[in-house]
């Protein structure tokens, strides 16, 4: 499955940040969502680490907020219920004033944002991981949004495989469930 990129840099930055300002289970580990501007930053923008603008902790606070909301989403998604899914991501969309402008700054061409001009960092990022999730649940591979099946792990994920077969936020996790099966029949045998 492949949105445009931007989308799905949108949409990799939105479980990025779900996974970190989320507590709760994670690779078979309780988890805190303990984390830094730095590190939120540097999940959001990989490609651009080097130029992350300065982040605070208030603004960390603030999308953790929308990340919590986004987090329903998934879940929502994951129980099938893709109306409630979809009203709660509306709600986020409306608040944050989510709407498309085409912005050129950087150096880079012209491309399209999916947040007010003059709108905050944490409120910019939740309009674009908003709309970016929006576009996956408006289209035919809606049930893409995922929670890991694991034990001791509730990440999310976005499954763009081809056969939408994902059950795992990552290959940690697939590892961990392999060798706990192989352990099994070990015993049984
Ligand atoms: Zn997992």
């Amino acid at each position: 499955v492949n949105f445009d990129s931007h989308t799905s840099d949108v949409v990799s930055a939105a479980v990025g940040a779900i996974n970190l300002l989320t507590p709760g289970y994670a690779l078979g580990r309780k988890y805190r969502a303990e984390v830094s501007a730095g590190e939120l930053a540097l999940a959001l923008r990989p490609q651009r680490a080097q130029r992350v603008v300065e982040v605070s902790g208030s603004d960390v606070e603030e999308l953790r907020d929308y990340a919590v909301r986004l987090r329903k989403v998934f879940t929502a998604v994951e129980a099938g219920s893709v109306d409630n899914a979809c009203e709660r991501l509306n709600a986020i969309l409306r608040e944050t004033q989510a709407v498309p402008v085409l912005s050129r700054h950087d150096g880079e061409p012209w491309h399209l944002h999916f947040h007010a001009p003059d709108a905050g960092w944490a409120t910019s990022w939740a309009a674009s991981m908003a709309t970016a999730l929006a576009v996956v649940l408006g289209s035919p591979v809606h049930d893409r949004l995922g929670i890991c099946t694991a034990l001791a792990c509730d990440r999310v994920y976005v499954d763009t495989s081809r056969n939408g077969t994902r059950r795992f936020c990552s290959t940690s996790c697939q590892n961990r469930v392999k060798a706990a099966a192989f352990r099994a029949r070990q015993r049984v045998t």
